[in-house]
């Protein structure tokens, strides 16, 4: 028999670290009580009731809040195992889930507490119900948001080259203009989408490079008939043009903006919109003695640009084109191309929370109990999020601190 309510049974763990980062600065010697799933309160020891509580100790470790990766597809893997065309044709769904769910565990005891996962590329729907066997406690893994089959402009995206007689699945949902795109915006949102995902530019058409897709009109038909459900519309686009589009239809992010200019960077921070800029995913850095690669100086430069444009970044990575659980390759790289450190752990943690519109990236009162400790201190050295000892989510401890990690 069950008598008492679970808000006042809910279990009480009051945690206690070297130092706390908070989400935006770093306080030594305080404590965090947490009560469910809930932070309860985030102060200096003294001030923080530790009755009724089980005291976790952590030692010497850096509590912070629990990483973001902005721009995931936990239904990919790397392509340097498999390219995403054989992926796409060749790995049937249950083979693609069953590497997804040893994905979402990597990215969890990674640090990585939320993913906003930003198209199945071919895998249906089965985002929605990884998100569900996670909830349900079935397999471990961070939050998510989906986006389901992610949107593309009839003919644009892949797999390519095949007869044009033959009508190959895409690794996208085909629409267009008024009747179909609407339509397939609210069918993406029934079937359990939390954010929309539209391809703006791509590599088609007999011209080298990418070219935009959808038309301005069209994205506000997406963005409006998304509006309606309070779901929020992410934009690939790479060029100008596309970031243009984007950005007067109402977007909320953009994906990659590799190709952006202080001028298109005005209007993302006039317009609010956030920037993900992916960085990890625009080529590979050069080994010691090799020069790097000309892309790799461009994206330096652009990113440089978004930064002294003031634009919000939200970190995010395009992680499964790379391995999952190394997500943490694009906060180095942004620290790499210019950004300070503590802005770095801002985008994936605080600014992520708000971009997302979750109560996650920050240890205060009323935000979940999404909390990692690492050994070292992140502000004066990203590479220690590499060094995760313990994780929760939700209240939930899943990777616990082993003895002697916490000195
Ligand atoms: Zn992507």
């Amino acid at each position: 028999m069950q008598g008492i309510v679970g808000a006042q049974t809910a279990p009480v763990v009051v945690l206690k670290a070297a130092r706390v980062f908070d989400g935006e600065a770093t306080h030594e010697g305080w404590a965090v009580r947490v009560k469910g799933d809930r932070i309860e309160a985030a102060g200096p020891a003294a001030d923080i009731a530790t009755s009724n509580a089980e005291v976790v100790d952590l030692g010497a470790l850096t509590l912070l809040p629990g990483l973001v990766e902005g721009h995931s597809h936990v239904l990919l893997h790397a392509y340097s195992e498999t390219p995403w065309n054989d992926q796409v044709a060749h790995e049937g769904l249950a083979l693609r889930v069953a590497r997804a769910t040893n994905h979402l565990r990597l990215t969890l005891m990674a640090g990585f507490t939320t993913i906003r996962d930003l198209g199945t590329e071919g895998a249906g729907y089965a985002d929605v119900e990884l998100k569900q066997a996670v909830e349900q406690g079935i397999i471990p893994g961070p939050r998510m948001l989906v986006a389901t089959r992610a949107i593309v402009a009839t003919g644009t995206y892949a797999p390519k080259g095949f007869v044009p007689e033959w009508t190959v699945p895409q690794g996208a949902q085909e629409a267009d203009g008024v009747d179909s795109l609407i339509r397939t915006v609210r069918d993406q949102i029934g079937r359990g989408a939390d954010w929309i995902k539209l391809y703006g530019d791509y590599r088609w058409g007999p011209h080298a490079g990418s070219h935009p897709t959808f038309s301005l009109e069209e994205m506000k038909l997406a963005v409006e008939t998304a509006k309606s459900a309070g779901v929020p519309v992410a934009v690939h686009t790479v060029t100008v043009e596309g970031m243009r589009r984007a950005i007067l239809a109402g977007a909320e992010t953009i994906e990659h903006g590799n190709e952006g200019t202080p001028e298109i960077f005005k209007l993302m921070v006039e317009h609010h919109v956030a920037l993900c800029p992916t960085l990890t995913a625009g080529g590979g850095m050069p080994k010691p003695g090799e020069t790097e690669s000309p892309a790799v100086t461009r994206r330096r430069a652009v990113f440089k640009a978004a930064l002294d444009a003031g634009v919000t970044i939200l970190s995010g990575s395009d992680v499964g084109t790379f391995p999952h659980g190394d997500n943490v390759r694009e906060i180095e790289r942004m620290v790499d191309y210019g950004m300070p450190n503590l802005d770095a752990l801002r985008s994936a943690t605080s600014v992520a929370g708000q971009v997302l519109h979750m109560d996650i990236g920050q240890v205060k009162a009323g935000m979940l109990a999404d909390l990692i400790a690492v050994e070292g201190d992140p502000v004066k050295d990203v590479e220690a999020l590499r060094r995760v000892r313990f994780v929760m989510k939700g209240g939930v401890v899943f990777k616990e601190v082993e003895r002697g990690a916490a000195r």
